[in-house]
């Protein structure tokens, strides 16, 4: 049936996909220019996480409009962030505006500007123009107020909208509006619907179903079995000097600070489309094949996996999510129907960006826009309030899980999805730490980390501080759960086995006084309330024994360091 279906996509119904409903620059453009003054003296400004070619905002406009690039010392001193995000970003601009200068376009670009808005008046008065264009920012409220950016620059500003997705807010709202829950598997089902993507002839999922994740469970990765390099970009002048610049500007105030030389050689990110495009196809050639059974899995072998680690080129706007997907099936669809390619692993990897990416980008853009009392970014719903251990940003901690997956945060601003969820988050959620503080730390230590994308992921599918609206349950686990799918415990000082005593496992440890402290949320609802039924097998005194153990440790971590 599978082969059937295959056969049918590949030759007599050619894909739609990706022609859908999605905005594009160039039809909005049209529409807007027949009611823009023709007299109004435009200029654009390009945002650093906005470095896509195609932006709306520079749709049409002809080629003596002058365009501004900012870097704001101001911003990048408000919050420590990793150095590795601010390289990628000064560079990608750097790269960007080089490319426009050299196709004779007006680039005003301001290196290390004391803050935007001043760079932005002396562009506004030095060029005369009278309206400001820029495409609607990934993160909801960036521009501040209504009227407020106008006020700070004298100029008027217009937002173009945003392109930078595959889905835009018109159509998932409707979608939405349909619903009285948002949940993610259904709107998948409509993106693979609307874009076309991986179905056959009828409409239905190749293969027979939406979703094959039970196939993308393998824990333990062969050792016999060679894990790829990750794609490395070697940093050329312009990267260089980036890092020159971000280590002489914010220095030790950066997560993951180190020395100009040691920066040169970990820096490896994709800076231009050339690049991003590159790393895409390295992912299709040497990752993808294993990207699902080995999706879940972890290992101190290997901070990279196979996992695309396109997240960081993606999120900056080098490359489209568009582009992945039509590339991903133009590779993989022949292979699958020859049977060199199995279609979990594509269609696994098709979900995690038409699905999660998509729906996590709405659904938080909704939550932002409500007028609550209670903001979703500072939502709380499991009260946690413990401060965020110092280990999140030394990586200096006994527990061999959360050090070798802090490793490759500390050296290169990314780990992937599994120890982000059920190692960094997971120890927060079973220890109560104040979601606020996670996610900014998330926020902070990331290449690929921004308002949009790791509050919902934080604040929503980690820590359950959002009471459900992202996440069906809470994903807490103990340390069973992280000794099958990785090979960690092997080497910890702790033992995953154990609950109590001088060697338990803080995972293990908190798991049950977890449960027991949210037990009537988790009684409501039918993925959790069996967690709930099961906690009456441990007898009192051994609950309170964890609980007293675990709040005694949680408490000396603060100022703890590990005796090595
Ligand atoms: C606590 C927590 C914090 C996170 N913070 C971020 C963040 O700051 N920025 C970020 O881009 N992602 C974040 N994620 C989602 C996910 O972990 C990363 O997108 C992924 O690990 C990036 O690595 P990759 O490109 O190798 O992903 P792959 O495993 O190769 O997946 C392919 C793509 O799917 C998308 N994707 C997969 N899962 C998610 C998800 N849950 N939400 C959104 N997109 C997803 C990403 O764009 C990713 O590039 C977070 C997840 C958790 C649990
Ligand atoms: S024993 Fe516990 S702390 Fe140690 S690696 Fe395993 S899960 Fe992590």
């Amino acid at each position: 049936m599978m082969c059937a279906a295959l056969y049918r996509q590949s030759t007599a119904h050619a894909p739609r996909h990706l022609r859908g409903n999605c905005l594009r620059a160039d039809n909005w453009d049209n529409a807007r220019r027949e009611r823009c003054c023709p007299m109004s003296r435009v200029g654009v400004w390009i945002i650093g996480d906005q470095v896509c070619r195609q932006a709306s905002s520079l749709a049409g406009v002809d080629r003596q409009t002058p365009i501004v690039f900012v870097e704001s010392r101001d911003f990048c001193l408000r919050r420590p962030y990793h150095w590795q995000k601010l390289v990628l970003i000064f560079s990608a601009m750097r790269h960007h505006a080089r490319e426009l200068q050299n196709a004779g376009r007006p680039v005003h670009y301001f290196h290390g500007a004391a803050d935007f808005a001043s760079a932005l008046r002396q562009f506004v008065a030095g060029t005369g123009i009278d309206t400001l264009r820029v495409m609607e920012p990934n993160d909801p409220g960036r521009l501040g107020p209504p009227g407020e950016m106008e006020r700070l620059i004298g100029c008027r500003v217009e937002v173009t909208p945003n392109n930078q997705f595959l889905c835009d807010d018109p159509w998932f709202d409707q979608w939405a509006q349909r619903r009285s829950t948002l949940v993610m598997e259904h709107f998948y089902r409509e993106m693979r619907r609307m874009l076309d993507v991986l179905l056959d002839r009828d409409g239905q999922p190749l293969g027979g179903q939406w979703n094959l994740d039970k196939l993308n469970r393998r824990s333990s990765i062969p050792a016999d079995l060679p894990i790829p390099e990750p794609f490395a970009v070697a940093p050329d002048a312009i990267t260089c000097q980036a890092i020159d610049d971000v280590h002489a500007w914010f220095g030790d105030r950066c997560f993951g600070a180190t020395s100009p030389a040691q920066m040169r050689q970990l820096f490896t990110w994709p800076v231009t489309p050339a690049d991003a495009d590159a790393a895409l196809d390295d992912f299709l050639q040497r990752r993808l094949a294993n990207f699902g059974p080995y999706e879940d899995a972890m290992t101190g072998r290997s901070w990279s996996l196979w996992h695309s680690h396109l997240s960081v080129p993606m999120n900056c706007g080098l490359l489209h999510p568009r582009d992945i997907v039509e590339r991903t099936l133009a590779y993989a669809l022949p292979r699958v129907k020859r049977g060199s390619l199995p279609l979990n692993s594509v269609e696994g990897f098709i979900r995690q960006v038409i699905g999660w990416r998509e729906y996590m980008r709405h659904v938080y853009r909704r939550e932002a826009a409500r007028n609550d009392a209670a903001p979703y970014a500072q939502r709380n719903a499991l009260h946690a309030d413990h401060p965020l251990p110092d280990f999140y940003w030394t990586g200096q901690t006994d527990m061999a899980c959360v050090r070798d997956c802090l490793r490759p945060v500390i050296e290169r601003g990314y780990c992937h999805h599994i120890p982000r969820l059920m190692v960094l988050a997971n120890f927060a959620l079973l220890h109560g730490i104040s979601p606020q503080q996670v996610n900014e730390w998330f926020i902070y230590a990331y290449a690929d980390g921004y308002e949009w994308i790791t509050t919902p992921n934080v604040i929503g599918m980690g820590l359950y501080a959002d009471g459900g609206i992202v996440a069906t349950k809470p994903y807490a686990a103990g340390g069973a759960y992280i000794n099958r799918m990785s090979d960690y415990c092997r080497t910890c000082r702790y033992r995953p086995d154990q609950a109590t005593g001088p060697d338990a496992c803080p995972f293990t440890r908190a798991y049950w006084p977890f449960v027991h402290r949210h037990q009537r949320m988790l009684a409501t609802n039918p993925r959790t309330s069996l967690m709930v039924r099961s906690l009456s097998r441990l007898s009192a005194s051994e609950l309170t024994a964890r609980q007293q153990q675990s709040r005694a440790w949680l408490q000396s971590i603060e100022t703890y360091r590990p005796s090595g």
